[in-house]
């Protein structure tokens, strides 16, 4: 009766070890060439411009990392507010939740606070002749977009994001 038992709990982890991996695979889905994609490794990276034009998508890499914009109101999430969580779409790194976006007329999806203090990384930038500070992913220091201090509360700043430089991942029911 034990030994039975325990080829029942073998089996049962089996399945249940391979629904993980299942799940996974869908998770990372549109990924599968880029190697450093994880949504809960948090080690930084540290990967060329060259061998990140060989693995992104090229409307990905000229936002991500060679700090191009988006057409404001073109972006896939500048005018959605359904609840999820929005990942780095270079790496994978958890970056906002949906209880920090807000409807902003700027046409880009905008936040007031990322999900963690180190998700992101804060760069002064001098560029096209403004003073700005720029967003950069925690993990892979991809460019994401600008903060303003226009925001609304309790932070008052607004996240200025690019959506192609965003994934976003609806709760499950
Ligand atoms: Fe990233």
């Amino acid at each position: 009766m034990r030994i039975l038992n325990a080829i029942c709990l073998s089996v049962l982890l089996l399945f249940s070890q391979c629904s993980n991996a299942q799940k996974k695979d869908t998770m990372n889905e549109g990924h599968k060439n880029n190697p450093y994609y994880s949504r809960t490794d948090t080690a930084k990276l540290n990967v060329s411009n060259e061998e990140w034009k060989k693995l992104l998508p090229k409307e990905v890499y000229e936002v991500g990392r060679n700090a191009e914009t988006e057409y404001a109101f073109t972006g896939k999430y500048w005018n959605t507010s359904a609840k999820g969580m929005y990942y780095c779409a270079v790496c994978g790194n958890p970056l906002f939740r949906s209880d920090a976006k807000f409807a902003s007329s700027c046409g880009w999806p905008s936040f007031y606070e990322p999900i963690r203090e180190n998700s992101v990384v804060y760069k002064p930038d001098h560029s096209h002749g403004m003073d700005r500070i720029e967003v950069t992913c925690g993990r892979c220091d991809s460019h994401l977009g600008h903060i303003f201090d226009d925001g609304p509360p309790p932070t008052y700043k607004r996240f200025c994001m690019n959506s192609v430089v965003l994934e976003f991942e609806p709760d499950s029911e």
